[in-house]
Order: structure tokens, then C-alpha cells, then sequence
């Protein structure tokens, strides 16, 4: 297992019986760029079973974080969610991805569209300084099915603000749209739909789409990024066609399915 790096639960928190958040320890070893994720996963049988995972804290806190499913039969998660603090865990040595602000090219405005779990690189994203640096504003789009899948909710529009370090800019640049499709809620439909009807927008006091001034960055299954790659591509957003190589936008899956 030395192909891994160790590290420990310090803490779990379960959003709902399908959502769960954990933190571990952090190998200082360990150096990653936001919105990266790497390989995690415990020992079954004597051999590692790892899972690609997105790492939602930013890289310069002490502990790792991560935002997961729990699938009922799932070969990791069947047992990942039953971790406890001071448990042991495996962390892949080399983070990768796609999800980086350096392959974005310079813009005013920036749209991150995540579902579900898809919402875990951002997470890092909007605790990272550079993101409010090269973008005047941050527009973080976060649909679900149920209200009670909005995990991080009232982190992201109340204790965020008040961050040591970079609460003013999340007041000033940051804003949260949360939307649920199965059920009421403030805001409801899928993301796509939001940006074609203009009700994003409207709601937003925005203006629309525009591909001189806005990039992108998406996470979530196979099928909600390929619809939201051609809705950018609709509106002129060029993908970055891979990575060094920036572009309009950015994305990365949060899992196949
Ligand atoms: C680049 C990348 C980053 C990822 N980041 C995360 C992350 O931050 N958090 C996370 O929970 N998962 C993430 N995943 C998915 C993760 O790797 C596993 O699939 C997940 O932990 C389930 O593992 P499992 O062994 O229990 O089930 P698996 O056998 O891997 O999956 C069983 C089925 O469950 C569904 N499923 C798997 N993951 C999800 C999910 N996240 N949301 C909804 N349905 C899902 C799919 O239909 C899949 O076929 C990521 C995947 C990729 C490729």
C-alpha cells in the first residue's frame, strides 16, 4: 500500500442518508491545486479499493475534505459511510484534473455549474484567492433533485461571508444559486433550462451569457456535463481542449453514470 499516502478521519458530518462530508488528515506532502481531486479508499480483502474523489478544502488548510454519495451498493461507499473519526484512509500521491482557473483564459465573469456531489471542487474553488483575483464575479450554480441535497447550503450563504481572510471579497464577488428540480423551492429547474429561459439571469440581475466576458467551469455526471458543454458551446464558449491549454471553459465529471 506504500503506493498511497496515509491519512486519518478527524471528523464526519452526514447531510442527509444519501450526503456525507469527512475530513482527514493531510500529508504535508501533499501539494495540490484547487479543484484537483485524487484517488481515496480504504483496505477490503487485503487490497486497496480507491475511488476518484474530488478534494473540497482548499490547498492551503491543514485537513483534506471530502463531499460524498453514498451509493447503497457501491463497493466504496457501502462502507465509506460508516467511517468514524480515527479512521485510516488512502490518498492517491499525485492529484490531477481538469478543473483548474489556470485553463481558463481571462474574463470578468465567472459561472461554475455543478450538481450533486459535483459541487466538491468548488467548494475549494471559492475558498481559493485567485478565483476572486481573476474574476470580478463568481457565479456558483448548484442544482439538485431535493432541497435537503443542497449540502454546504448555509455554510455558503452565511458563515462563508464572515471568513478570516477572504470575507469581503465572497460578499462583494461571490454569488450562490441554489436550484432544486423534484420539488419546491426558491429556485427550481435544471441548470441548462435556467440559462436558456433567461431565469438565471433575470434572477440574478445579470446579464446573459456572453463569450468575451464569461468562462466556465462544470462538474457533475456524463450527461449533465454534455448537456451544459453544448449549452455553452450554443452561447460561443470555447472548451479548453486540454489541460495547459486554456479556454473558455473547463470540465471535469464528479462521477460516470
Ligand atoms: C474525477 C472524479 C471525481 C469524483 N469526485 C467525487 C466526489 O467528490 N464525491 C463523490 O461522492 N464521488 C465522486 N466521484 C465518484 C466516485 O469516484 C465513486 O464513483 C463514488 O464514490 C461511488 O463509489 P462506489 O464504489 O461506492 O460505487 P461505484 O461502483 O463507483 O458507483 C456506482 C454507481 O453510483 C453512481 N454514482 C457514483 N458516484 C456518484 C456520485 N458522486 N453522485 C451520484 N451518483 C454516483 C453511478 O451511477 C455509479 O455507476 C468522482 C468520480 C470521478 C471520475
Amino acid at each position: 500500500m506504500s503506493n498511497y499516502l496515509s491519512a486519518t478521519v478527524t471528523s464526519v458530518h452526514h447531510w442527509n442518508d444519501s450526503l456525507f462530508t469527512f475530513r482527514t488528515t493531510r500529508d504535508p506532502g501533499l501539494r495540490f491545486v484547487n479543484g484537483q481531486f485524487v484517488m481515496i479508499g480504504i483496505e477490503v480483502a487485503g487490497k486497496p479499493l480507491m475511488r476518484a474523489y474530488s478534494i473540497a478544502s482548499a490547498n492551503y488548510e491543514d485537513h483534506l475534505e471530502f463531499f460524498s454519495i453514498k451509493v447503497p451498493e457501491g463497493s466504496l461507499t457501502s462502507r465509506l459511510q460508516h467511517l468514524q473519526p480515527g479512521d485510516p484512509l488512502f490518498i492517491s500521491r499525485k492529484p490531477t484534473g481538469t478543473l483548474v482557473l489556470r485553463d481558463l483564459k481571462p474574463g470578468r465573469r465567472l459561472f461554475m455549474f455543478a450538481t450533486g456531489t459535483g459541487l466538491a471542487p468548488f467548494m475549494s474553488l471559492i475558498h481559493d484567492p485567485e478565483t476572486y483575483e481573476q474574476f470580478e464575479k463568481v457565479i456558483l450554480v448548484h442544482g439538485v433533485r431535493r432541497a435537503n441535497e443542497l449540502a454546504y447550503h448555509d455554510y455558503i450563504e452565511q458563515d462563508l461571508k464572515d471568513h478570516a481572510y477572504l470575507g469581503e471579497q465572497i460578499r462583494q464577488q461571490l454569488v450562490y444559486y441554489p436550484t432544486v428540480t423534484r420539488e419546491a423551492f426558491r429556485n427550481e429547474g435544471r441548470l441548462t433550462d435556467l440559462v436558456d429561459s433567461g431565469k438565471l439571469f433575470a434572477d440574478l440581475n445579470e446579464p446573459p451569457l456572453d463569450p468575451v466576458t464569461d468562462r466556465g467551469m462544470i462538474c457533475g455526471s456524463a450527461a449533465m456535463l454534455k448537456d451544459t458543454a453544448a449549452m455553452l458551446d450554443k452561447y460561443g464558449l470555447k472548451i479548453s481542449p486540454h489541460s495547459g491549454v486554456a479556454g473558455d471553459y473547463v470540465i471535469e465529471r464528479s462521477f460516470v453514470g
